[in-house]
This record gives structure tokens, C-alpha cells and sequence, in this order.
């Protein structure tokens, strides 16, 4: 009998043994096939595959039997159908949970419709009516010059229902051909395509004014064909991404060279390992990557770029993409499905030398990968917050020593546990201690929140000392950033007379207060539940409502009152949900047609404005009175990064802190820029406290439509653990309500696993959830985890 086992793409469960009817072949690993569960047919991956002695389940008499295959060959190559599994088992997910993250959009539907696009062109009958010469073929941006027969119309006649058309094709003769009963449209189309001898993509005919009906006419004339054509597309091709000219000419800095030199040797050496590039903001960390990455690709092995948002740094993938022109594939979720879809085949089929993308990158189907880089390696965005709950990073680190690949990790301000490994030896440390071309790092200065309302009364946003500071960068037009890491305008709204708030009804977390068209408007961050901020309290019907706290909106609204002359922008989640709006608002900044740009840790993010003169930071302590035994580095790390954005060009640059606690430590060490000393400081903390990297945790968050259920079901898994915590030397804390104690209507209680060893941690929970299959969906695992909410 031959079996496979299969992941389906169904959450929580385990590989799926199916047996193979005689007259279906044996599918490999990493084929996609069609199988039942339950009453549905769905399409899962072969993990593995054999006869049961290869180590697959015992056969057994209900075995369902495997209804098609899709794929002749492996459809995910097998070192990443093992990768996925690694990924499954540590971070205690489904398989198929695993699987889908590495399968590109639409690899599950029955039929991929993701690589044709529609092209209309002209048929040959067509193009006599257009007057061009059918052998002559143009190019795109030869624009076809239009010579009206008779002078006195205008070019494409508007009220004439007889339009004659003619088209001046240069180097050939005009021809004059009368056309009778064609609209202006549909003139406008047989011009626009007879400008194209490859025809349009009706997307791009829509753009132009060109709808499907005006084509589907001329079509149904016999004068236009519409068909469909194999297409990859390129998510390039509409981006706003300035070329970037690489500089080969530039000259490494003594630094860069010597890190560069020593990278290099590490990559020619064909080994795994792991090196943190610990360089300063500025330190020219980019150039290094580059060309580290193309002495890999020289070499004839592969590289995957890894960064955390690629719509936030559009400059890093633009610097690789003029370098690697197109042997480079992006692979990215802002992209279209069927944008990513096409890319991840031309990365299947080899096309490309180099892959950028974000987290799930990780899991390109290169096969000769020699090099990871992953860019910004302590930003949580390479952590996934739903399942499979990864971290692109640790994964990365995972398959570079399974593939024997360098794995480079860059960053200002490392994560504690890279560094942790750095200082232990486990990972080459290179480092860069100065930015280049001598120029000097930001100088910080702190403002004392408390002096300042003391001075200037409680409502102060911005600080004398920055707006002074402002006003004269505006003077020198010279650019400006204003970090306060709290979206919204007001962060919460009470009533005076008795106190009542505006609370989520399904979150126990305050409404945040939205400047809308309408008016006020209270909107959890959460579920998006959202109401209008009534005028009298509903409670009390009392005319007292007010606001408190304030995030980014109320900062820009501030800055336009206070500089009325300044072009202000302002880039946060809310500002940005518009396809297209972050690139633009990053774009005008860049190009200076904007002065100051407002905004949530979005603006700290690697980016390289070599104008920015001045950051100014609204409120450092906003991530401080979390719970949260990562806040300080967190704090250290968004102001660090902050403060590296201002002085990366000619002029020197400097930020302003404004701090309800000027003394705290990750606000000082910050503010001297000082990583050691911060490193230092915390690492002792995480020692003596027992926390990462010194222990590994493992998160579990119960929920339950009551407290009570919640609570019950929590206390009977931990009770379940109990008798494994001995020998796995692992301490189980909890459990307790979840700091959100409510999420979306249901309650959530937590517990934690703390402990030396993973294995054992996650061994020991997945056999007692293995036991309570009815209350697994109700159960989240967050292996490693990086924010506990
Ligand atoms: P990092 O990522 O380390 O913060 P970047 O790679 O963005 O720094 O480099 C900072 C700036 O310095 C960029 O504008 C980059 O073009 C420039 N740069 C990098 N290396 C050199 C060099 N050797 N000579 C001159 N300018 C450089
Ligand atoms: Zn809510």
C-alpha cells in the first residue's frame, strides 16, 4: 500500500495519512494534491511519502484515498516542506498553518488565474482602419501623431459620429482611412493600440480611459482582438521608486572595508554561520550588503534580503534592484496576490540571483541560498502575530544552517539575545563604531516634561525648546521628524461630572478619539468597533465630555497651528491605509515638498533623508509603563532609532527627547547613543530576573466566552503540565487574566513556561493539548514571544 501524508490547510491539525489508488502515481514531496476532509475537497502539500515501513502511520481500513494530484513535480521544494515542518514543530502549529505561509497566493485554488492577464491588440482589420502598416511594429512612447483630414476638426472630433481617423506611422506613409460610426472612445482605443504592437493589457487601456465595453464593441467590429496572455508581473513596474544609479565608484570607508573583508571571508568559506553587523545609524551598512551580495551571487549561490517592511524603506530595495536589475524578485504582502504570485515563480523557476521581502521571504524557493541578510534584525515586525507564530529571523538562522549559508544580521541597536550571542562567541561580531565620512552622530538633548508643566501648564504638546528648535529648521529649510509612537488624537474620553469612560464594548481597553469629516469619532484599536463622541455623557447626560491624552493627530494638528506656513504630513497606521499612501507621503518628503513629517515609530525605520536635521520625540515614555519585560529595550531601541534618522547628510543633526522620565535609563543610554552601556544595564536585569535570553518563554492565552471558562480551562492545561515540569526543569507561571482581559467579546486568561529547554516545554504542552482536542482553537501558543497582550 503507498501512503503520503499531506498537510491541509486546516488550522491546528496535524499531517493527514491518505493512501494512493493504483492508478495515480506516487506524488513527490512538496506536490500539491487534492484530498477529502470532512465533506470537503481541499488542496494540501505531500510531506511525506512512501509505504508504511518509510515511517508513515500504520495503514489503516478507512484510509481515505488521495482524489487527484496536481503537481508532477514538487510544487514547495523539499527543503522548505522540511522547514515548515521545523516551523510547525517549535512554534507548535499546524502543519498546514506552516505550509500556507510558504505557498504563494492562489496556490490552492483549483485553478491558477494569477498568471494571464487580458491584452487587447488590433487585428488586421483594425489596423487598416488606423492607417497603420501592420509589418511596422512600434514601440511604446512613439506616440502615433494624428493629422485630421479635414484642419478644422480637432483631433479626435467629439460630436461627430463619423469619425475619420488617420494615422501618420513615422517612416511610413500616412494613410487615410474613413472610419464611420466609431465614437471618440472608441477612435481614442484603435489609437492607443495601434501604438502598441504588442498590444495592451486592458488594465493599463483602463487607466487610460479605455473600458472593457468600448473594447468589448470594437471587438464585436472585428476590429480589435482581446486575448489572453502568460504574464509575470512586476511589482516595479508602478512603484515609486526613484533608480537609483549604484555607485561603484565609492569608495568603502576603512570601517566598511574591514567589515566587508571580513564577511566576505566568512561567505567564501561556504559554511553556516551567523555574523551581527552592529553598526551605528548611518554607518553605510546598505553599501556593505551589496556588495557582500553580489560576491555571494559571483560565486554562483543565491541571497535573500530580508527587511522589515519594504513599503517603509523603498530605498534598500531600490539600491539592490539598480545594482541586480532583474535577476531580483520582492516578495512582499502589499503586493497583489497575483504580483506575489508571479514573482515567487520566477524565483521557482530560477530566474532571479536575489530575493527581498519581508518575514515570509524566509521561505523563497531558492536553491542554492548562500547569503541571508536580515536588515533591522531586532524590529518586531519579523514576528508573526498569528499562526504559525515565527520569527523570521530565528528561521532564517534555521534554514541558512540546514542550506550551509551566511547569515548576516544588521542592525544599530541588536536585539538582546543576537548581542547575547555576539558577546558569547556563537556569532561573529563586525563592527561599525562611526557613521561615514566622519560624520557625527545626533547630538541628544532631554526636555524635562514635568519642568515643562510646571512652566507652561499641563497641556503642553509641543516643548518651548522644540518648537524653537523647529522654527529654525524651517528658517534653513532644512527637514524635520516628530516621533510620538500613539496613533490617534485624544487617547481616551470621560465624562467630568461622573467619571464614566468610553470603553470597547468587546475590549477592555479605552476608545481612541479619531478626528473625522463627521466630528469626533471613539474607535478601539483592537476590534475597530467605533461610535461618534456624543455632545453629553450618556451615562449622566451631563455636557462634560473630556478628552485626555493625545497621539499623533493632535502633534500635527499642533504643528499647524503653531507653523501655519509649514507643508506637514503625517504618516501613521490610520493616514496610510490608502494603497500607494505611504509611498507617496515617504516620497514627498524625500523629494522635499514636504517640511516636517509627523508620525508613529513608522518614521524611525531605517530610512536615509539625508535633510532631516531635527527629530524631535513627543513622548519617550510611551512604551515604558507597559508590563512588559522588553519595554526598556524597546524604548532604547525607537529612540536610538529616532535620533539616527537626523545628520545622515552634509549637515549635522540633532533631537530633542521631551520625557516625563528624564532618568530612566533607556532614555540616558538613548540619548548618548550609547549601546554598550545600555546593553550592559539590561542584560544584569535579565539575568537576575530570569528572562530571554537568559530563559526561553513560552505565552498561552485561554479564551473563553466567560472569565470563568476561560480560567477553568487554563487552570485543568496547567494542571495537566504539572507533573512534566520537574524533569523538564521548567517553571509554569499562572495562570492570570490576560493584561487585555477581554479581546473582541472574549475573555482571555494566560499562563507562562519559562525554562532552559524549548523542547521540553513544548513537548510537554502539545501531548496535554494533544488530550483536550475540543478546546485546542481555543488555545494560542506563542513559542519565543515578543509581545504579550
Ligand atoms: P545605515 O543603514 O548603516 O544606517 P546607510 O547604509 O543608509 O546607513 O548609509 C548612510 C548614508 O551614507 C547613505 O546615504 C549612504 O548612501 C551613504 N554612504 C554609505 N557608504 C558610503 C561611503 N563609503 N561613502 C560615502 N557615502 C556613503
Ligand atoms: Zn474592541
Amino acid at each position: 500500500m503507498r501512503l503520503v501524508s499531506i498537510a491541509v490547510p486546516v488550522p491546528f491539525l496535524d499531517l493527514l495519512t491518505y493512501s494512493v489508488p493504483g492508478h495515480l502515481e506516487l506524488p513527490s514531496i512538496g506536490a500539491r494534491v487534492r484530498v477529502r476532509v470532512g465533506s470537503r475537497t481541499v488542496t494540501g502539500c505531500v510531506v511525506e511519502q512512501g509505504t508504511p515501513e518509510h515511517g508513515i502511520a500504520e495503514a489503516r481500513a478507512e484510509l481515505k484515498d488521495v482524489v487527484e494530484i496536481v503537481d508532477r513535480e514538487p510544487f514547495l521544494p523539499e527543503p522548505i516542506v522540511e522547514l515548515c515542518r521545523w516551523v510547525a514543530d517549535y512554534y507548535v502549529s499546524g502543519i498546514g498553518d506552516a505550509i500556507a505561509v510558504a505557498m504563494p497566493p492562489g496556490a490552492r485554488a483549483r485553478a491558477s488565474s494569477f498568471r494571464t492577464r487580458r491584452v487587447a491588440t488590433l487585428t488586421a482589420h483594425g489596423l487598416t482602419a488606423v492607417g497603420s502598416d501592420p509589418s511596422h511594429s512600434h514601440h511604446r512612447g512613439q506616440t502615433p501623431v494624428m493629422t485630421p483630414l479635414n484642419p478644422s476638426d480637432s483631433v479626435v472630433p467629439t460630436h461627430n459620429p463619423n469619425i475619420e481617423l488617420s494615422l501618420d506611422v513615422p517612416g511610413s506613409d500616412p494613410k487615410h482611412v474613413r472610419h464611420r460610426g466609431l465614437t471618440p472612445k472608441q477612435g481614442d482605443a484603435l489609437l492607443a493600440l495601434a501604438a502598441a504592437s504588442a498590444g495592451l493589457p486592458l488594465s493599463e487601456l483602463r487607466d487610460r480611459g479605455v473600458t472593457a465595453d468600448v473594447l468589448a464593441r470594437l471587438a464585436a467590429r472585428g476590429l480589435v482582438a482581446i486575448r489572453d496572455e502568460a504574464h509575470d508581473r512586476d511589482p516595479f513596474e508602478n512603484a515609486a521608486m526613484r533608480d537609483v544609479i549604484p555607485d561603484a565608484a565609492r569608495r568603502l570607508t576603512a570601517e566598511q572595508t574591514a567589515a566587508f573583508e571580513e564577511l566576505a571571508a566568512l561567505a567564501d568559506a561556504g559554511e553556516f554561520r551567523v555574523a551581527l553587523l552592529h553598526g551605528v545609524t548611518g554607518s553605510g551598512k546598505t553599501e556593505i550588503y551589496l556588495r557582500l551580495a553580489a560576491r555571494v551571487c559571483r560565486s554562483g549561490r543565491q541571497v535573500l534580503l530580508m527587511v522589515p517592511e519594504i513599503a517603509l524603506t523603498p530605498s534598500v530595495a531600490a539600491q539592490f534592484r539598480g545594482a541586480f536589475g532583474a535577476r531580483v524578485a520582492i516578495q512582499h504582502s502589499a503586493l497583489s496576490d497575483g504580483e506575489r504570485h508571479d514573482q515567487w515563480q520566477r524565483i521557482r523557476r530560477g530566474d532571479v540571483d536575489l530575493v527581498i521581502g519581508t518575514r515570509s521571504a524566509v521561505f523563497a524557493p531558492l536553491p542554492r541560498l548562500g547569503l541571508v541578510i536580515v536588515d533591522e534584525e531586532h524590529d518586531s515586525s519579523y514576528k508573526q502575530e498569528e499562526a504559525p507564530r515565527y520569527h523570521g529571523r530565528d528561521v532564517a538562522i534555521v534554514r541558512a544552517s540546514r542550506e550551509r549559508a551566511l547569515v548576516v544580521l544588521g542592525s544599530a541597536t541588536p536585539s538582546m539575545e543576537s548581542y547575547q550571542h555576539a558577546v558569547s562567541g556563537k556569532y561573529a561580531r563586525i563592527v561599525l563604531e562611526r557613521r561615514v565620512l566622519d560624520r557625527p552622530l545626533a547630538a541628544v538633548r532631554i526636555v524635562n516634561m514635568r519642568e515643562e508643566y510646571a512652566v507652561e501648564g499641563p497641556d503642553v504638546v509641543i516643548s518651548r525648546d522644540l518648537a524653537a528648535s523647529v522654527e529654525d529648521r524651517l528658517a534653513r529649510r532644512e527637514q524635520v521628524l516628530v516621533l510620538l509612537n500613539r496613533r490617534g488624537y485624544a487617547t481616551a474620553v470621560f465624562c467630568r461630572q461622573c467619571g464614566d469612560t468610553f470603553e470597547c464594548p468587546n475590549c477592555s481597553i479605552s476608545l481612541t478619539v479619531h478626528t473625522a469629516r463627521q466630528g469626533w469619532r471613539a474607535r478601539c484599536h483592537y476590534c475597530n468597533y467605533s461610535m461618534m463622541v456624543p455632545k453629553a455623557c450618556r451615562k449622566c447626560a451631563a455636557p462634560y465630555l473630556e478628552q485626555s491624552g493625545f497621539g499623533t493627530e493632535k502633534v500635527e494638528q499642533h504643528l499647524r497651528e503653531r507653523f501655519p506656513d509649514a507643508r506637514i504630513g503625517r504618516v501613521d497606521r490610520d493616514s496610510v491605509r490608502r494603497k500607494g499612501a505611504l509611498a507617496s507621503l515617504l516620497s514627498r518628503f524625500a523629494d522635499g515638498e514636504l517640511d516636517v513629517l509627523v508620525g508613529t515609530q513608522m518614521i524611525a525605520k531605517g530610512h536615509d533623508f539625508p535633510r532631516v536635521t531635527l527629530v524631535g520625540v513627543i513622548s519617550a515614555d510611551v512604551g515604558l509603563g507597559l508590563a512588559d519585560f522588553r519595554a526598556a529595550e524597546r524604548t532604547f531601541q525607537l529612540l536610538t532609532q529616532v535620533a539616527g534618522r537626523a545628520g545622515r547628510g552634509d549637515r549635522v543633526g540633532e533631537a530633542i527627547i521631551q520625557t516625563l522620565y528624564p532618568e530612566h535609563y533607556s532614555v540616558q543610554l538613548a540619548c548618548r547613543q550609547d549601546y554598550p552601556g545600555f546593553f550592559e544595564r539590561e542584560v544584569n536585569y535579565r539575568r537576575g530576573m530570569r528572562y530571554p535570553p537568559f530563559v526561553a518563554l513560552v505565552n498561552a492565552v485561554v479564551r473563553g466566552r466567560s472569565f470563568d471558562e476561560a480560567m477553568q480551562t487554563a487552570v485543568d492545561i496547567v494542571s495537566g503540565l504539572g507533573p512534566a515540569t520537574a524533569a523538564g526543569g521548567f517553571a509554569i507561571l499562572g495562570p492570570a487574566p490576560a493584561p487585555l482581559a477581554r479581546l473582541r467579546g472574549e475573555h482571555r486568561v494566560q499562563f507562562f513556561l519559562k525554562g532552559a529547554r524549548r523542547v521540553d516545554m513544548r513537548k510537554a504542552l502539545k501531548t496535554v493539548l494533544a488530550g483536550m482536542p475540543q478546546i485546542r482553537r481555543r488555545v494560542t501558543v506563542d513559542v519565543d514571544p515578543l509581545s504579550v497582550m
